[in-house]
C-alpha cells in the first residue's frame, strides 16, 4: 500500500463537507455541490493529522489482516479475486446441504439457496423462499453458520423479527444468542 491514500470527491445537495474512510481504505471525502476546488483541498490539508492517524491505522490492520475458514485461519492465498471465487466454491459446497439437511429435519419448505457477495448482511430470506448467504459466512465457526441458517429458515415461517419469530428459532437452537453475539462482534474479521 502506499503512504497517501487515495481521495474520491463527491459533491451533492448537502449543507456541510464531511470525510471517512470507506472498507478499502479511500478516503471518501462528501462536499455541497457549489463548493470550490481549493476549499475542498483546504479542507483536506487542514485535516492532514487526522487523515494520516487514520490511515496508518488502517493499512496496519490490512497488514495483519488475516483469513478464515470455520474461524480457523488460514494463510496461503495470494490474489484477492482468487480468495473470492475460493471462498464462495467453499460456501457453496458447504452451506447448501447444510441449510437443505437443517430444512429438513425441522420442516421448513423453501425455494432456491442462493450463495452471495452481500458484504452487509449474513443472509436474507425472500418472500419468494428464496434464501440467501453471503459467501463470507463461511468463515465463521460452525455454530454460527447454523444458527444464521435457522435464523433465515424461520424467518419463512415468521417474516419480522418479533418476539414469536425468536421463540421460533430458540426452539431449535435454545444457545443461539451465543452465535448471533459472535457474528455481531466478530463478524468484522470475515471479509476479505
Ligand atoms: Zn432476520
Amino acid at each position: 500500500m502506499q503512504s497517501k491514500p487515495n481521495i474520491q470527491i463527491t459533491k451533492s445537495w448537502r449543507k456541510s463537507i464531511s470525510m471517512s474512510f470507506d472498507k478499502k481504505g479511500v478516503l471518501q471525502v462528501k462536499a455541497p455541490k457549489f463548493m470550490l476546488s481549493w476549499q475542498i483541498e483546504s479542507f483536506i490539508e487542514k485535516n492532514e493529522a487526522w487523515i494520516e492517524k487514520h490511515y496508518n491505522k488502517i493499512r496496519e490492520r490490512q497488514e495483519n489482516k488475516k483469513y478464515y475458514l470455520f474461524w480457523k485461519e488460514q494463510i496461503d492465498f495470494e490474489s484477492l479475486k482468487d480468495l473470492q471465487k475460493y471462498y464462495k466454491s467453499e460456501a457453496k459446497k458447504y452451506i447448501v446441504p447444510r441449510c437443505r439437511e437443517l430444512a429438513e429435519k425441522y420442516w421448513f419448505t423453501h425455494e432456491w439457496i442462493r450463495i452471495t457477495s452481500a458484504s452487509t448482511r449474513w443472509g436474507s430470506c425472500s418472500s419468494k423462499k428464496t434464501l440467501n448467504f453471503s459467501y463470507r459466512l463461511i468463515m465463521a465457526p460452525s455454530e454460527s453458520i447454523d444458527y444464521l441458517i435457522i435464523h433465515e429458515l424461520c424467518h419463512l415461517r415468521q417474516m419480522n423479527h418479533g418476539p414469536r419469530f425468536w421463540a421460533e428459532v430458540a426452539a431449535i437452537m435454545p444457545n443461539y444468542k451465543i452465535f448471533e453475539k459472535h457474528l455481531k462482534t466478530d463478524g468484522w474479521k470475515y471479509t476479505l
